[in-house]
């Protein structure tokens, strides 16, 4: 059987910007089979159209990109802006996790620019912990326990920075430079988000926004274009870096 990677991140399209590079190698380069995840379909992510709507645009867009590369995408259905560390969201991660079952799982950065990735990432690191646990949603038929916590990694968060505007240096970068243009192939299948990302923030330049930002973190490393991730390393989760050999990490890991 191949093995198995998983993001889980708040909205369609975070791991078209974050994560889509080391995906498409794991999977073009190494036979593994992806799933990604969203916490939410996007819901709020339209000035126009009301939630159900975008929010059917919005899976749609996200199967096509994970259609790019043979992924499954998986919506979790929680809401915009109400994406938070309790019962049914860490239920509904950790069901998936018993699922898909993954050998590495990508999340986002615990410190990151909106709330929503910052719950994210505290709901994914605990669902790793809880999916091995064989008491924890017994009687809710939540499927067979993990053999052992996957190996957990945080993405960088959004333009490199916490939410005080430190920067956050990431622990290993992954070369994507020969695969940036199938991952901007992935992100240019949000097409809804070109247009709401001009009226909300006033960026014209999606695609551009996140080649931008991967040839910075490859030149931190000395490629053309690169994803930067930190391991979460906390008393037993797995500790040699995975990702990193198998996809060559550059820098200190
Ligand atoms: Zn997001």
């Amino acid at each position: 059987m191949a093995d198995v990677v998983l993001s889980v991140l708040a909205h369609p399209d975070d791991a078209e910007i974050l994560c889509a590079g080391v995906l498409i190698r794991l999977v073009r380069e190494h036979g593994w089979q992806a799933h990604i995840a969203t916490m939410t379909p996007g819901d709020c992510g339209s000035a126009e159209l009301p939630a159900e709507e975008i929010s059917r645009i919005r899976r749609g867009e996200s199967a096509r990109a994970a259609a790019c590369i043979g992924a499954t995408y998986h919506c979790l259905e929680e809401r915009d802006l109400l994406v938070f560390y309790q019962e049914r969201s860490l239920e509904r991660v950790t069901r998936l996790l018993r699922q898909v079952r993954p050998r590495i799982v990508l999340t986002h950065s615990p410190a990151d620019y909106m709330l929503d990735h910052e719950m994210t990432s505290s709901i994914v690191r605990a669902a790793a912990f809880a999916a091995p646990i064989p008491n924890f949603l017994r009687d809710r038929e939540s499927g067979p326990p993990l053999e052992h916590i996957p190996h957990l990694y945080y993405c960088d968060p959004i333009e490199g920075k916490d939410p005080l505007g430190r920067d956050v240096p990431p622990g290993f970068c992954v070369d994507i430079s020969h695969v940036i243009t199938s991952k901007s192939d992935m992100l240019a299948c949000h097409a809804s988000q070109r247009d709401w990302l001009l009226k909300h923030h006033g960026i014209d330049h999606y695609l551009e926004a996140m080649r931008q930002w991967g040839q910075q973190r490859g030149v931190h490393c000395g490629v053309g274009y690169a994803e930067g991730f930190r391991q979460h390393r906390g008393h037993s989760y797995p500790q040699d870096n995975l990702l990193g050999q198998v996809l060559g990490g550059l820098g200190s890991a």
